[in-house]
């Protein structure tokens, strides 16, 4: 099967190619040429695709993404999501232009992410944390997800059948960050109240008790008294009541997931594979201890959200500064900064991060609200429009350098260039939002705008 995609401006992704009115060639599933120019009178003899008024990149690739297998959910191992819910992410991530995805959760096995990848047209790949300490944190935090079989894996099982990365190494709900302030912490609050509070009155309270870098004695009684009247809890529950109930909630997994960020690293200097590493207040200090051991190790350690909204911007920038000098590559995160703004309403850090020229050398989505975060592609678009990058640079970000990053997630793909795997991506050039045409393996998946039979199997 052959398709012609002529008219529009091609990205290459190669960081510095841009063919205006230029035209790709598609046979048997790779890019058989990439072309300055496909005159419009010239015959095909396949599929013709009019990118006319449209960018075309190659099908973008996120190093940062969960809720995209069976298995247990996230680093804290959550219950599995329904077959339903994980197709309905990958859907979303191939309606906007995503063609491979790697799953961070950690604790599914290569079979989970078999089954994803055989089932969805997006390429779906594996990390492992299989490891002692991330799986007692794990336990610690949540675990209704683990299985026997979870258990019983180990990295290095994990590795010999496929998975491609380390990570992600800590995680919100492990170490007291958002996922706490956004279920546990209610839960919790809620069972023994009956009230049910909000994800800023979690944070709140969480900060009054163990303050912001996760450390009971940064306890501080004024500011929890005032959390709790303005949570509507000041009746229900004494001050130091709600200290326990928080306390409880964050605690026990925490020291076994700042542990588990220690074993997970060694573990990628060990079997030299990519680590990826959750960066935010809560981890800042065991990863400035560890870019300083690993200095000069040669180990890639990758650190995630590096814009996370629990540092200051400061902060912030002075640890991807720091993992810069180190040779850490670092990711940002668009979560839902841009658009829907439920979990991260600002985008301070992403500027100030992004601002400058090789801080951030990847992006990637995390999960966002239930799985609704921004488009990656909506990403790009921001960072080329506030000149951050040029476009070709931005394009890149989400596809050539995260498959040379970690060379086992696109193999063969990531670049628009004659042998390479025909993952391709068409969208407004006025609003990348808007994708019309998805290609992967050469197959049309996503047809003016509309997910195609093809992208389900
Ligand atoms: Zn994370």
């Amino acid at each position: 099967m052959s398709t012609l995609i002529r008219g529009g401006t091609v990205v290459t992704g190669s960081s510095d190619t841009v063919i205006e009115d230029g035209a790709v060639v598609i046979r048997e599933g790779r890019i058989a040429g990439v072309l300055d120019r496909w005159n419009a009178d010239k015959e095909f003899d396949g599929d013709v695709i009019d990118a006319s008024g449209c960018v075309v990149m190659p099908g973008l690739i996120n190093i940062h993404s969960h809720g995209v297998t069976p298995g247990p959910l996230f680093p804290s191992a959550a219950p599995a999501l329904s077959t339903e819910s994980w197709m309905g992410n990958l859907d979303r991530h191939l309606l906007s232009g995503t063609t491979t995805v790697l799953s961070l959760c950690g604790f599914a096995s290569m079979d989970d992410v078999r089954e994803a990848d055989r089932r969805h047209a997006v390429h779906v790949r594996g990390a492992t944390t299989h490891l002692p300490q991330c799986l007692q944190a794990a336990a610690m935090a949540d675990g209704r997800g683990l299985t026997v079989k979870s258990r019983e894996l180990t990295v290095e099982r994990m590795l010999e059948d496929g998975a491609v990365a380390i990570g992600e190494l800590g995680g919100g709900q492990t170490l007291g960050g958002g996922g706490q302030d956004l279920v546990y912490i209610p839960a919790a609050v809620h069972q023994a109240s009956g009230i049910l509070i909000t994800i800023d009155q979690a944070r709140r309270i969480k900060e009054a008790v163990l303050g912001r870098f996760i450390d009971v004695g940064a306890f501080n009684l004024n500011a929890l008294t005032e959390a709790a009247k303005e949570a509507g809890l000041a009746e229900a529950l004494t001050a130091s009541q709600l200290a326990k109930i928080v306390t409880d909630s964050v605690m026990p997994s925490f020291v076994p997931a700042i542990e588990g960020i220690r074993e997970g690293v060694q573990a990628a200097a060990k079997f030299g594979m990519p680590a990826i590493v959750h960066s935010a207040s809560a981890t800042a200090g065991i990863l400035r201890e560890l870019m300083l051991q690993l200095d000069g190790s040669g180990a890639t350690v990758i650190a995630a959200h590096a814009n996370h909204p629990s540092h200051t911007p400061e902060e912030a920038y002075q640890l991807a500064a720091l993992g810069r000098k180190i040779g850490w590559p670092a990711e940002a995160s668009v979560f839902d900064l841009l658009h829907r703004k439920r979990t991260v309403t600002t985008r301070e850090h992403w500027d100030l991060l992004l601002r400058e020229p090789d801080l951030i050398s990847v992006i990637g989505t995390d999960y966002g609200h239930d799985g609704d975060h921004d488009e990656l592609i909506s990403a790009v678009q921001d960072i080329a429009a506030h000149g951050y990058r040029s476009l070709a640079g931005a394009v890149a970000m989400a596809s050539s350098v995260a498959a040379d990053l970690i060379p086992g997630v696109a193999p063969g793909s990531g670049r628009l260039e004659a042998g390479r795997v025909a993952d391709v991506v068409v969208a407004r050039a006025d609003d990348f939002r808007d994708v019309r045409f998805v290609l992967v393996d050469g197959v049309c998946v996503v047809r003016d705008g509309q997910l195609a039979p093809e992208a389900h199997r």
